[in-house]
């Protein structure tokens, strides 16, 4: 990415062709999309990149199980081809896994349901995954010891995929920029701009960390704000009803060794939702709730009730664990953006995304899934291609449907990784160390690797137990926008929630090498770290 400077002097400069307001995966998928038509495209975030939604996700590519149950056929057969795109243009970035499944006597699916289910889930996904296992009660359980109760009855194996939602999101955003689109952090959107005869002509803008306003023009604005979404609408529509529904998700992180699950599980809970135990690193991720949110968007964090309800959860799924809150090492939550339907309770929702064009000519695409961006984006900008050709401007196909990410390898990812493990070790790093960075980042781990080759102190590990390194403080803060620690530790790396202290160990040294990176003095890094350590305390309810 250019220096965010010139980026902003572009934004005030160019007559884009679309504004995408929200760096979001959402937004970020939008704009790639945009720009892989050959249209000139800006990309606006007030935040960090995926500092929404988009970082505090389940980190799962997936069909959605679940949806069968609600009928949402249309959206598992997209959801599962769009994993199974993802996991060839992005190897490095959505990794298939196995996933168990558990069922038991009085509650969730019964054993026969659970197999039709998953039949259907297999023909969907167009026999383009591993087909579903039956496994029996002492089958499952030679898999997973941790799943024995009295209830259990039997289980399942079959395919999805997992990912890391924030780089996901930033991959979109780093392609989007290749293909030549404007995309800037920390601004925000304050207004609509429109001409004479009401037409949307561009939007007012704040630099947040100048404070500078200004304007961007274009022919078309697409809304793709997320749980914000209604606010845009609402100052281009003032009298059109709230179009959304906010369902707040909380996860909990626990320390591996308390919850030591080997593989991803999927289990019936008390309540009637599914429990994820999925291993991330040094600890096991648990969620989610689904609780209707009339707050804030603006503020949004786990508590206390989240925190009971999944130690609940977790404690009847894997009874042995006796997990309590001293095990957790980080909460997070999200606000699932849903289309408001009426008459149903959130978790029976849908699912499905809308884009919608109002009479300003302001496109709004909202509701979705993770897994389905690249297919948002793609009908996000088909919609805002009408607006386009009001002002006579063609616009081509997308191309994102073939499109590799930028980190995806030339070759394939076991001989990409065996390869780069070999020049990763001539510098001194270790095994794991070397495929956690191939995993990462990709091919683009090469370019972690040029700055260990530099400055050997860079191949240091930034917390004890954990693979990261502190090149990656260094390649995040020149090559990967990221403005603050909190974007260091909880979006590029995961020592947020991966870390015991989540990450105090690390912060001093990563504090230096932003410090460093982004020229803050003294005072600006002392506020940097106590603005994390603020994040940190937030994030604790318990
Ligand atoms: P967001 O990620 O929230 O992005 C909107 C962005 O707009 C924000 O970054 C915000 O800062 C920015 N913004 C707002 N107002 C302005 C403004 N005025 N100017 C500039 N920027 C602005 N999906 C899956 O496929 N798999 C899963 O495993 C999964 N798990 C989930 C678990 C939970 C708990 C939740 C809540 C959702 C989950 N989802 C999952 C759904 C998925 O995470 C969301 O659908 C997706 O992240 C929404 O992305 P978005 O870009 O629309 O919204």
């Amino acid at each position: 990415m250019t220096p965010r400077a010139e980026r902003i002097a572009a934004l005030e400069t160019t007559p884009f062709d679309v504004v995408v307001v929200g760096g979001g995966i959402t937004g970020a998928a939008t704009a790639r999309d945009a720009a892989s038509r050959g249209l000139r495209a800006a990309l606006l975030e007030r935040d960090d990149w995926a500092s929404g939604t988009s970082s505090r996700s389940s980190k799962l590519i997936h069909g959605g199980l679940r949806y069968l149950a609600s009928g949402q056929v249309h959206l598992v057969f997209e959801s599962l081809a769009e994993r199974n795109r993802l996991t060839a243009l992005a190897p490095h970035l959505v990794e298939p896994a196995e996933f168990l499944f558990s069922a038991y006597r009085g509650r969730g699916v019964s054993p026969l349901l659970l197999k039709l289910g998953l039949t259907l889930y297999d023909f969907l996904a167009l026999g383009r995954s591993a087909r579903h296992r039956t496994l029996s009660r002492e089958a499952l359980l030679a898999r997973e010891r941790l799943l024995d109760s009295p209830d259990l009855l039997s289980g399942a194996l079959y395919a999805d995929a997992r990912t890391d939602d924030a780089r996901l999101t930033l991959e979109n955003v780093l392609d989007a920029a290749a293909l030549g689109a404007v995309a800037v952090s920390r601004i925000e959107v304050r207004g609509l701009r429109k001409d004479s005869s009401g037409r949307i002509r561009g939007v007012a803008a704040r630099d947040e960390e100048s404070g500078r306003l200004f304007n961007v023009s274009a022919l078309a604005v697409v809304n793709a704000t997320g749980p914000w979404g209604d606010r845009l609408r609402g100052q281009d529509q003032p009298e059109a009803p709230p179009q959304l529904r906010l369902s707040r998700g909380a996860h909990i992180t626990v320390t591996a060794s308390r919850l030591p699950v080997k593989q991803p599980v999927a289990s019936p809970s008390s309540d009637g939702r599914l429990l994820f135990a999925i291993p991330f690193g040094s600890v096991t991720l648990l969620g989610t709730t689904d609780r209707d949110f009339a707050g804030s968007p603006d503020d949004v964090a786990a508590d206390r009730e989240d925190v009971e309800l999944l130690l609940k959860a977790a404690n009847a799924v894997f009874p042995s664990a006796s997990l309590a809150s001293s095990d957790i090492v980080a909460t997070f939550a999200g606000l699932r953006p849903l289309l408001a339907e009426t008459g149903k309770n959130v978790q029976d929702t849908s699912r499905e995304d809308s884009v919608t064009i109002s009479p300003s000519g302001l496109v709004t695409v909202s509701g979705g899934k993770l897994t389905t961006h690249r297919r948002m984006g793609e009908r996000a900008m088909d919609r805002a291609a009408v607006v386009l050709r009001r002002h006579g401007r063609e616009v081509t196909r997308s191309a994102t449907r073939t499109r590799p990410f930028p980190g995806a390898p030339e070759k394939p990812l076991p001989v990409f990784l065996s390869e780069f493990g070999r020049a990763a070790k001539v510098l001194g790093l270790d095994a794991e160390a070397a495929r956690h960075l191939g995993l990462r980042y990709g091919r683009r781990a090469e370019e972690v690797l040029a700055l260990v080759a530099e400055e050997r102190a860079l191949g240091d590990r930034l917390s004890p137990g954990l693979p990261d390194i502190a090149a990656e403080i260094v390649f995040a803060a020149r090559s990967e926008d990221a403005r603050s620690i909190a974007d260091l530790l909880a979006r590029r790396t995961h020592l947020f929630w991966q870390a015991s202290g989540q990450g105090a160990e690390a912060l001093p040294r990563a504090a230096a090498l932003a410090a460093r990176e982004l020229h803050w003095d003294k005072a600006g890094e002392k506020a940097a770290v106590e603005a994390y350590l603020s994040e940190v305390a937030k994030s604790r309810p318990f």
